[in-house]
């Protein structure tokens, strides 16, 4: 991950001290402290007539691999909002929440470090499946069909669509 050197507004030497029981970079001129927090990343698990709605990732990490429908939350933006934005713009298929599934850590050593992920199951209603200028395809999976490490991931909720428990 990318860590700051110098003080972003300032442009001068970052120090460490202790701050808020951690040591971290902070400037001695303005009062910038380089917190290191998780990234915030909406996930849209879109689902119509128990089938998955998944693209086909175009950029890293796990490039080339199917996954949900994500990506961050925008300053401004709820993370419903986000998780719906990122839908549409990466499918081309609009959509409403059904429920939050869940919040969890995951941690990408490919670039982004500490991610936050908010995963909402989602109805996906209207629209033409378009894939987005950040994938690569899309494409609706039968249950059976769907990736094996797609299935660790959400167990739970795979067996609430099978078992129309949701809807
Ligand atoms: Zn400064």
């Amino acid at each position: 991950m990318k860590e700051y050197n110098y003080c972003p507004i300032c442009k001068i030497p970052l120090q460490i001290g202790i701050i808020a029981g951690k040591r971290r970079k902070h400037c001695p001129k303005c009062d910038f402290i380089d917190y290191k927090n998780p990234l915030p990343v909406a996930v849209a698990v879109a689902v119509k007539d128990k089938r998955f709605l998944l693209v086909k990732r175009g950029s890293p990490p796990r490039k080339g691999t199917w996954a949900s429908p994500a990506g961050f939350i925008e300053i401004g933006e709820t993370p419903e909002e986000a998780c719906l934005r990122e839908l549409k713009e990466e499918t081309g298929i609009s959509g409403e929440i059904v429920k939050l599934i869940g919040v969890s850590k995951r941690e990408d050593n490919e670039v982004y470090g500490d991610m936050l992920v908010v995963k909402y199951l989602v109805r996906t209603k209207s629209g033409k499946l378009t894939p987005g200028d950040e994938v690569e395809g899309v494409k609706f999976f039968d249950i059976a069909e769907l990736p094996d490490y797609y299935v660790n991931i959400y167990k739970q909720v795979i067996e609430e669509i099978q078992s129309g428990e949701v809807f």
